[in-house]
């Protein structure tokens, strides 16, 4: 496979040079654009597999180059903030991100969830269109509603089954508390959080037979949830 193309989006110039820097030694091939209305004309040209997007921008808010290129298009997009609250990633997730990294980030971390985007696409491009989805023991059958750890099944209420199915489909994408109580409840209360919590705990409890399947739940404390692919 040939390496994928990352559009790197940020208006600061030395973090730009880092990240060229470091892509180019790990073999991405790469584009970059230092503003909003950029960054949107270069993903429409070059389809990069994978944007990595500054949310602070000189001439738009980082989160409507997300809407924008949402539009038309589900290509991957890595959040990268220098702001810490929470609220910015959670509207930048809402509108369609698909993780984020904070600043200061390391470069490791950087190449970490690069190679697990990457991951993700090919795995996308694997299951498309199949009914049946595996990670570790885990399988669920989308077609029949049914779902196994191993050789067991696994019985879960139609809200446990729904929250597996919507982690299972988004798999290495982080979900809102928003998105998640919105898909299952179709609304957003403070109340649904905390029946989405509730949900959560025992849907993972169901999965601690195979201690991997309950683990590749990640909690983003005040943010959402994510299904994490198993390596095997
Ligand atoms: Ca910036």
């Amino acid at each position: 496979m040939n390496k994928p193309l990352i559009l790197v989006v940020e208006d600061d110039p030395p973090v730009r040079n880092l990240m060229a820097t470091t892509l180019k030694a790990h073999d991405y091939r790469f584009i970059s654009a230092k503003n909003g209305t950029e960054a949107i004309m270069e993903a429409s040209t070059h389809s990069p597999e994978i944007v990595l997007l500054d949310l602070g921008l000189p001439d738009m808010d980082g989160t409507e180059v997300i809407r924008n290129i949402r539009s038309w298009s589900n290509m991957p997009i890595i959040v990268i903030s220098a702001r810490s609250e929470d609220a910015d990633k959670i509207e930048a997730l809402d509108a369609g991100a698909d993780d984020y990294l904070t600043k200061p980030f390391s470069v490791e971390e950087l190449l970490a969830r690069l190679r697990a985007t990457v991951r993700r696409l090919s795995i996308a491009a694997e299951s498309q269109d199949s009914p049946v989805f595996t990670n570790g023991e885990l399988k669920i059958d989308y077609a029949s509603g049914c779902a196994w750890l191993g050789a067991g099944e696994l019985h879960l209420t139609p809200i446990e089954y729904k929250l597996l199915c919507l982690l299972s489909r988004n798999v290495g994408k982080v979900l809102t508390h928003k998105y998640l109580t919105q898909s299952v409840w179709g609304s957003a209360w403070e109340n649904d959080v905390a029946s989405l919590r509730v949900y959560m705990a025992t849907l993972r409890k169901k999965l601690e037979r195979s201690p991997d399947s309950a683990r590749c739940i990640q909690t983003h404390v005040g943010i959402g949830y994510r299904m994490l692919k198993i390596e095997g």
